[in-house]
């Protein structure tokens, strides 16, 4: 049986009570020792054996697990965050269905969720955003055409960008062209919920140099968009006195 497992986005103790159970009983874990911290490798058995896959290709991710799986072991893929998002595990789990091998999904808290929290932010405030663009730049992995930063940016809504601290010159450039306010407010948070954590607040045409002057290339997350100023937003309907739902009456 096979785990992939979302670690969280930094601080131990945002993995799930679940995942935390599988690393525990894990025979195998293979690692994302890239962004995984590794004091949740603390909570392995003593005989469990550890593969940091930062330095393995999928070929050889795929043989520890068929290794596993011949000799009835039980192995955990720890992967950052949560795994759905830049988590490169569908190419996993094709191997594992095509050799007939069990897995299944623990989620994790992604450091989208992270950097949020870190900023004390709400995506999604009435009447500024409702919708949240969770995107990349172009980097050495492509991304397809119709999905491009600029034509994205048409909507003004709360975006955020993974993989990307690296060129912010060029995503300022394509936010703008797409049609962002330069002046729009926007976030730069660095490592979320690590002890090293940092975060800054700016505007879309200053963050590429509040990034340079702060040396975050990477390992950060960006967030643009009016609700990081998070005001002039509505109050919701679903706490509002005036409003019913289906827990409560309307008050008088
Ligand atoms: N599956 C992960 C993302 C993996 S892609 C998740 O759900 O978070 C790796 C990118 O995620 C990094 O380049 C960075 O943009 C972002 N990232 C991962 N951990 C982060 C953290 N603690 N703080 C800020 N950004 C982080």
């Amino acid at each position: 049986m096979i785990h992939f497992v979302g670690a969280g986005c930094g601080a131990p103790d945002l993995i799930t009570l679940r995942g935390k159970k599988m690393i525990e009983e894990a025979d195998v874990i293979i690692y994302a020792g890239s962004l995984v911290n590794p004091e949740l490798l603390s909570w392995k058995k003593e005989s469990c054996e550890v593969h940091n896959s930062a330095k393995m290709t999928l070929e050889e991710v795929f043989s520890v697990m068929q290794q596993a799986e011949a000799e009835g072991k039980t192995t955990v893929r720890l992967h950052t965050g949560d795994p759905s998002i830049y988590g490169a595990i569908r190419e996993q789990m094709d191997l594992l269905d095509q050799a007939g091998f069990s897995y299944d999904v623990c989620p994790g808290v992604s450091s989208m969720n992270g950097a949020a929290a870190t900023l004390r932010m709400e995506y999604t405030l009435p009447d500024v955003a409702q919708s949240v663009v969770v995107t990349r730049m172009a980097g050495r992995t492509p991304v397809p055409e119709r999905e491009s930063v600029r034509s994205f940016a048409a909507h003004k809504t709360t975006m955020v960008l993974f993989l990307s601290a690296g060129l912010l010159d060029k995503a300022a450039e394509e936010l703008i062209a797409g049609g962002y306010d330069p002046k729009t407010p926007a976030a730069i948070v660095y490592k979320a919920s690590w002890p090293d954590e940092r975060s800054y607040i700016c505007t879309i045409d200053t963050m590429a140099d509040c990034a340079r002057e702060n040396q975050v290339t990477k390992t950060a997350l960006i967030i643009v968009g009016d609700a990081v100023s998070q005001s002039n937003y509505r109050r919701s309907d679903l706490y509002n006195p005036n409003f019913a739902t289906e827990f409560r009456p309307a008050k008088e």
